[in-house]
């Protein structure tokens, strides 16, 4: 008789924002889900309501050195994501980036699991091709203030292209646009944590340049949701969509096209808080901040059937709820 087998997934950067909401979807679904993490950005409150799970493990452990054990599914999230916190370790973030994949490319490659790497919208730079679609190469500054991200996601994702075309590892990736809600550090630095944080102190909302620079803001469960659906695609369906495509390797965007400015973003959070005495004031803008970005969806909604389900207003709503709550 056939035996239910429990699947087993690493969750790299599983005690961050994005890392811990993956953990807890895997466990609904019946996973054994592992948690590695060096507490850099993330936190042991992500997960603390998981720990008694007897299906999840934390393993405080860098990605930069090599990890081993058995598993179906790598999820790769180990990385520093908000400007503010790569920009204080930049070496760090590249070796993370880099030996981080390597180290998760090997681990796939001895065990034959299959993994999923987060990349991001950061490897199109400012770009200068409006949405952006995964067969852009991109506009980025090799030797700027956000490099140490941007050229190591790139680097990361130049990685598992090879190691697919060299060893034949199963590899996907996502190409992540801003990606938010509960979770978030409330000093992450990131522009949604800020201007909510900012409005519930009565505390001035930053806007860095003019604020007419856009960015598209997509929900943490529509990410999560995207995320599973791929890796439960399989292989020959991924391949065959490379093929068809032209891509040189499995990566889709997810994101939500919907695209607002900065100010915008700022006015709808004042709108959803009318109590705050907060005011929007201007400060320079950091070097190198891409003007535009917004995904184009089209391979994810064909390879996936997925597109994001979350609207801002809503995301933000939940968001605020969940900031506010905080701060009891
Ligand atoms: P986060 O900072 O909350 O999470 C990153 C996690 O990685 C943290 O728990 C941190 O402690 C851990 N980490 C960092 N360096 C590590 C190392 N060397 N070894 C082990 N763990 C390490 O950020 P997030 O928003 O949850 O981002 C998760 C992933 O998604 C990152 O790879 C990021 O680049 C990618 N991404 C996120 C977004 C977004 O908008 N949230 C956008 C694009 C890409
Ligand atoms: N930003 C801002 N005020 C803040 C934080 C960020 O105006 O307090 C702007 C930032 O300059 C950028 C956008 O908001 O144009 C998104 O910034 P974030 O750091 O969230 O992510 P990025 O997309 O730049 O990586």
């Amino acid at each position: 008789m056939e035996q239910n087998v429990i699947r087993k997934a690493l969750v790299t950067g599983g005690a961050g924002f994005l890392g811990s909401h993956l953990c807890r979807r895997l466990l609904a679904e019946g996973y054994e889900v592992t948690a590695l993490d060096n507490l850099f950005t993330g936190t042991r409150t992500n997960i603390e309501d998981l720990l008694d799970n007897s299906r999840f493990s934390f393993v405080l452990h860098d990605v930069t050195r090599p990890f081993w054990g058995q598993f179906d599914e790598i999820y790769n999230l180990a990385c520093p994501a908000s400007p503010v916190h790569y920009q204080y370790r930049p070496i760090e973030t590249m070796k993370t980036s880099v030996l981080g994949m390597m180290n998760m490319l090997e681990l796939a490659l001895k065990t034959k699991a299959k993994i999923l790497h987060s990349s991001t919208s950061e490897v199109y730079g400012d770009p200068l091709v409006h949405p952006q679609v995964e067969t852009y190469w991109g506009n980025v500054n090799t030797i700027g203030i956000r490099s140490c991200y941007d050229e190591g996601k790139r680097c990361a994702e130049t990685l598992a292209a090879d190691y697919r075309r060299e060893y034949g590892v199963d590899v996907r990736m996502v190409r992540i646009f801003n990606t938010y809600g509960p979770s978030m550090h409330p000093k992450d630095g990131r522009v949604i944590s800020n201007f909510i944080m900012q409005a519930l102190n009565n505390e001035d909302i930053t806007l860095f340049g003019d604020g007419l620079q856009t960015r598209s803001f997509q929900y943490c469960d529509d990410l999560t949701d995207a995320m599973r659906r791929y890796m439960e695609l399989p292989r020959e369906a991924v391949d065959a969509f490379c093929e068809k495509k032209g891509l040189g390797s499995p990566v889709i965007n997810t994101g939500n096209p919907e695209e607002y400015t900065i100010k915008e973003l700022a006015e709808e959070t004042l709108r959803q808080l009318p109590e705050s005495k907060s005011k929007l004031v201007y400060r320079p803008l950091p070097s190198d901040d891409p003007k535009r970005r917004k995904p184009d969806i089209a391979f994810a909604k064909e390879l996936l059937g997925w597109e994001p389900k979350v609207s801002l207003q809503d995301g933000l709503a939940k968001t605020i709820e969940y900031f506010r709550k905080l701060g009891e």
